[in-house]
């Protein structure tokens, strides 16, 4: 008896001490991960991991970890905390069930740094091989970068069923107004001007994706009093909704 009581002590440690030594090993970002993966039901690809994503165009720069393999492994994982965290705070507005419409799944790939075309990104959308993949970069995107790039999944998504579904998107921008087609680097951001209000800022300018995705990221992230001043950015925005929740269903509860 006595020694079922002292196995059922040491038992009782142990299970009181693994996660205080895992938690000193840094692999916190592990348990978040894998609690995001199964909370909403996307896929979470980082660091190292990433060197398996085959998205053509698409160049993921990951950091090199000094090291012993598990130390470079514990390293990765706590260079990406913070992307984990920006990613969750995002997702977890979305309604129940909203990312198993994305068939096999919404894959995300977390890099330190994203090339598309040899130009940096905060982040991309691509559909390869029937996958849905949204690349982050750790050292570019920000909170509310996946909003922005779950908007291109969700178009892609939407456009599958309804070609046309953005054909008439021009219509609500200003008369005579073209998009410049150049995609300027993310560190640009600093000096441009206040957009007008049209669009949500001055990457908006670059296409209509972009516009759409840009606008798309201040509708899950700006307040009413930062829509009231503009009216005709709000009509893009009730325009993607539209669009958006025949297929994916309310957004935004008590619709
Ligand atoms: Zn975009």
């Amino acid at each position: 008896m006595r020694r079922m009581v002292s196995a059922l002590l040491l038992f009782l440690l142990l299970c009181l001490a693994l996660p205080a030594i895992a938690t000193t090993l840094g692999d916190v970002p592990e348990v978040f991960r894998t609690f995001i993966e199964h909370r909403y039901g996307v896929i979470i690809r980082m660091g190292d991991e990433c060197r398996d994503c085959k998205i053509e165009t698409v160049e993921l720069m990951i950091t090199p970890e000094e090291g012993t393999p598990f130390q470079k492994l514990a390293a990765g994982e706590k260079r990406f905390a913070g992307l984990l965290k920006n990613l969750d705070h995002d997702i977890a507005i979305y309604p129940s069930g909203f990312f198993s419409r994305f068939q096999p799944a919404l894959r995300f790939w977390l890099a330190d740094r994203v090339l598309v075309d040899g130009h940096r990104v905060a982040g991309c959308f691509a559909y390869t091989d029937g996958n849905y993949e949204i690349v982050l970069s750790r050292l570019d995107s920000d909170e509310g970068s996946p909003h922005h790039e779950i908007w291109h999944a969700m178009e892609h998504f939407v456009l599958e069923r309804e070609p046309d579904a953005f054909g008439q998107w021009d219509r609500l921008n200003p008369g005579g107004f073209a998009y410049t087609g150049v995609y300027p680097d993310p560190q640009d951001g600093q000096s441009r001007p206040e957009p007008e209000d049209w669009f949500a800022d001055e990457y908006a300018k670059v296409s209509g994706e972009e516009d759409r995705a840009t606008a798309f990221r201040a509708l899950m992230t700006k307040d009413a009093a930062w829509w009231s001043s503009r009216p005709c950015l709000k009509k893009k925005a009730e325009f993607l909704l539209e669009k958006a929740e025949p297929v994916f269903g309310k957004l935004f509860a008590g619709e």
